[in-house]
């Protein structure tokens, strides 16, 4: 088909996720065809490095016939059966089995949902429940944080702290609150009144998850919610001491710790989870995304013995599931996902090479006149693009800089994506060193071309 006509098909019926209607009508869609190993290609002949592994999900990269394969004898031999009133089936069970074989040892259950936004509503309920169980419904309030992100649906986005989402389409769920980030580079160093390290400022979000606590009243908070690193909200990597003193605040007040793993799961930190990065032991870990490299959709919320033996021995039938939880050629392909990932070293590559790897090239980046930060942690990384190098101060809003970059990024075959003014990547986890330097002089052209048009 050619663009043109697929253009205006789209135009014609399709409303797309995330985006202005109109806009879009006005410009058209980019057609992306086909994509192998980290590259997509469009539908007028570009190759694209896609720096945002689709949507953080395409771990194992583009084009793995393996995981076709998978899909193909599954769909022959059970293409669908549900798992509710004690029905199962052999894709599903040992991708159970090895998800809990890939987790902390404190975590032997799973409850599979269709996408991260449904493993997050799974969450909500599930963690309410759980008090209740224990004989403290008054337990009902959950945290998160500003600028989290936790999915779209109704409780997926109450979860989440996007503001402009909670403006749109009516009120949040009840029982939900959020307390500031731990983004050192937009808030804590520009913070006043207080030691301006980042470890102090770490130290301090944890207070303000305390002060909120105390607030809402010590025995009425159920969870925390929260990504291990923030990732939609701008590759928000905390300072050393903000985890530590985090589960210091929770182990105090008996508060169970939810951590989001949709994008820090499945290696994308240099290990299986971003979990344990931080050292952390949550009680439920939703996950998603690179649980099947994105090829077909699958979510999930791994559950900690705490929880798991509370519903199991005291909840009697859970009024909750999916169609598609579950769903065996969705659980066939997830499986053999995690075991190439597993076999061909990938997790370790990331941890022991290519994160370390990246985060040298990267950092180069934090030399260019326009960005006031490079950071880096295994294959996620994020730029701070600033108007004065010196102070820090940022571009005029109305110069709109992180689009402006990203646009000319897409244009010269990079993917980068942009938050506000902070510019991000997270490419798929198979891309060797020779891609990761063309990467950082894609990125690094596309910072001097933003440069000169931002002066013009
Ligand atoms: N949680 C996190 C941390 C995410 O980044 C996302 C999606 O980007 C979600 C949940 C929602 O997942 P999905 O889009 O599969 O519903």
């Amino acid at each position: 088909m050619q663009t043109q006509a697929c253009q205006a098909l789209d135009r014609a019926h399709h409303l797309h996720p995330f985006t202005d209607f109109k806009a879009l009508g006005e410009e058209g869609s980019r057609v992306i065809t086909h994509a192998r190993g980290v590259y997509i290609h469009d539908s007028d002949g570009h190759r694209i490095l896609d720096g945002m592994a689709g949507l953080w999900c395409v771990n194992l990269g583009y084009g793995r016939r393996e995981l076709v394969e998978a899909a193909t004898a599954q769909l022959e031999q059970l293409p669908y059966y549900n798992t509710f009133f004690k029905t199962t089936h052999p894709p599903v069970a040992r991708l159970a089995e090895k998800l809990c074989d890939l987790a902390p040892s404190h975590i032997n259950h799973v409850f599979f949902t269709g996408s991260g936004s449904e493993a997050n509503d799974t969450v909500l309920r599930m963690v309410r429940r759980y008090w209740s169980l224990e004989g403290k419904p008054e337990k009902q309030w959950i945290i998160g944080r500003e600028n989290g992100y936790h999915g779209s649906t109704v409780a997926g986005m109450s979860l989440g702290g996007m503001a402009p989402m909670h403006d749109q389409g009516g009120p949040c769920v009840p029982g939900i609150t959020h307390i500031r980030q731990p983004y050192w580079f937009g808030e804590g160093r520009l913070g006043e009144g207080h030691d301006p390290s980042p470890e102090a400022f770490g130290r301090a979000c944890a207070e303000a998850l305390e002060a909120k606590i105390l607030e809402l009243g010590e025995d009425k908070v159920a969870a925390f919610i929260a990504e291990p690193v923030q990732g939609a909200g701008g590759a928000i990597m905390p300072p050393a001491s903000y985890w530590p003193a985090v589960k210091a605040v929770l182990a105090r007040y008996d508060i169970l710790l939810v951590a989001d793993e949709v994008i820090c799961g499945f290696g994308r930190l240099g290990e299986w989870f971003g979990s344990q990065h931080f050292d952390l032991e949550p009680d439920l870990m939703p996950i998603a995304k690179g649980l099947s490299s994105g090829y077909l959709p699958i979510g999930g919320v791994l559950v900690g013995d705490r929880v798991a033996e509370t519903l199991i021995e005291e909840g009697g039938e859970f009024f909750h599931g999916f169609t598609y939880s579950g769903h065996p050629t969705c659980a066939a392909v997830a499986l053999k996902n995690l075991e190439l990932l597993e076999a061909e070293g990938i997790v370790e590559r990331v941890r022991e090479d290519l994160g370390p790897y990246l985060a040298e090239r990267w950092s180069e980046l934090g030399e260019h006149p326009i960005v006031g930060e490079a950071r880096s942690l295994g294959l996620m990384g994020a730029l701070e693009l600033v108007a004065d190098k010196a102070t820090g101060e940022r571009f005029d809003k109305s110069l709109a800089a992180g689009s402006l970059c990203r646009d000319i990024c897409f244009a010269t075959g990079l993917v980068m994506r942009s938050v506000g003014d902070t510019m991000i990547i997270a490419p798929p986890l198979v891309i060797t060193r020779d891609e990761i330097d063309e990467l950082v002089h894609l990125a690094r052209q596309a910072l001097d071309e933003t440069a000169r048009r931002l002066a013009e």
